[in-house]
């Protein structure tokens, strides 16, 4: 029975070494094990011929290797391409995989909805739902290198996803103890082998958690901030009323001493009338006077029940040349996939109409959605 089986997604490479060892088997055997999962993307443990016979199968009975069902899998016309979840009990997220022509990026969700609530995004109208496991954060990634992987296309690198942004559905922080091994296996050598600047968390500002990362795991920190003051932030982000922009930009100087690039990425989503005037950029200005940082506005992506428009180009062209003229490097986020719904924000629109994800959830093969606690974890 698959119930009982360990989905050994959920593990970080010193945890599935200690699994083994609890098998009788040696470290390098799990390191060999490793490579088979996450670099070859290999399932069957039969197929890994490398391993002694006896060890396959006690894998066998033991452990498994598995992804979430898809519920669907559209291709864009830029290429982009969008996967669903079914994380069960209705609940469904999204991954989205960018392609350029040297690198190909994976946008990763790390919970089913989110408690964060901002006022433009459709995820966080949803509500929140729950926490992703580390197996589910991965096996985004691990499904996404082997489907890409069998399309019959040339990537440029070995494996087709070369970076990874945490910028799918939910709040990264807020999920930290499963984020964490999900990010040590996309920067193992044993596994992903991506390096930290390839590996990008996005959040909305939670900031004892940017010190706990700065500590156990320092990728590259995107900061969706949004508003230049606090009272504009406090209501498009409502965390900032228990973490506001002081202590942020504090937390931020203090990552900082510890991330792999030199600057933070600021993401600012451009809402008409809202925070797209002038002053609204030369008060960014002062901001980005004082940390280190490029800019990357996003434009926004509407829905219905949001009454937010986007900002209009004049707009956003007189927004960059303050803050270019300021010195800040600042990018305009090129909107991607927009016709299957990828773009920023749009990631839950398929799952806002809960019947219509229940009714898909129905009729798409049922496998068992694993959920165990990591036992090597305190
Ligand atoms: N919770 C994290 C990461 C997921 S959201 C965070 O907020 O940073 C990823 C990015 O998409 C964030 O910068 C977020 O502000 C942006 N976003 C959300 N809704 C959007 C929308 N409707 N249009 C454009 N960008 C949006
Ligand atoms: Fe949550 Fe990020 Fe959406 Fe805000 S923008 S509601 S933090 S997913």
């Amino acid at each position: 029975m698959t119930q009982d089986l360990d989905n050994l997604l959920e593990y970080s490479v010193p945890e599935l070494v200690q699994w083994c060892t609890t098998l009788g088997e040696k470290p390098f055997r799990a390191k060999q094990l490793s490579k088979w999962i996450h670099q070859s993307g290999v399932a069957d443990f039969e197929a890994m011929t490398d391993l002694a016979k006896s060890f396959r199968q006690n894998l066998q009975g033991k452990a498994c290797v598995k992804a979430p069902p898809i519920i669907s899998d559209h291709v864009s016309k830029d290429g982009t391409r969008k996967w669903l979840f079914d994380v069960g009990q209705g609940n469904a997220v999204e991954t989205v995989f960018i392609p350029e022509e040297r690198r190909g990026t994976l946008c990763v969700s790390s919970q089913a909805g989110c408690a964060v609530n901002c006022r433009f995004c459709s995820t966080g109208k949803q509500g929140f739902s729950r926490n992703l496991t580390t197996a589910e954060i991965v096996a985004q990634l691990w499904q996404a290198n082997v489907l890409l992987k069998a399309d019959g296309r040339e990537y440029p690198q070995e494996r087709p996803v070369t970076n990874v942004v945490m910028m799918g559905m939910g709040e990264p922080l807020l999920n930290y103890s499963a984020l964490v091994p999900a990010l040590q296996l996309m920067l193992d050598d044993q596994a992903y082998g991506l390096s930290r600047r390839r590996v990008t968390v996005s959040t909305s500002g939670v900031v004892p958690f940017m010190d706990r990362l700065s500590q156990d795991c320092p990728v590259a920190l995107a900061v969706s901030l949004h508003a230049p003051n606090d009272a504009l932030r406090d209501h498009l982000v409502p965390l900032n009323k228990k973490y506001p922009l002081r202590e942020l930009l504090d937390a931020c100087l203090r990552y900082l001493n510890h991330a792999p690039r030199d600057f933070i990425t600021f993401e600012y989503v451009m809402l008409d009338g809202v925070n797209d005037s002038v002053e609204h950029a030369h008060q960014l200005a002062d901001i980005a006077r004082h940390v280190p940082c490029k800019f990357n506005l996003i434009p926004f992506n509407p829905f219905p029940e949001s009454g937010l428009h986007k900002s209009k180009a004049p707009a956003i062209k007189a927004f960059v040349d303050v803050l270019t003229q300021a010195g800040v490097v600042t990018t305009v986020r090129k909107t991607r996939g927009d016709d299957i719904d990828a773009a920023c924000g749009q990631l839950a629109g398929e799952v806002m109409d809960r019947t219509r994800v229940k009714e898909r959830i129905e009729t798409a093969v049922p496998v068992e959605v694993l959920k165990r606690s990591a036992k090597f974890r305190n």
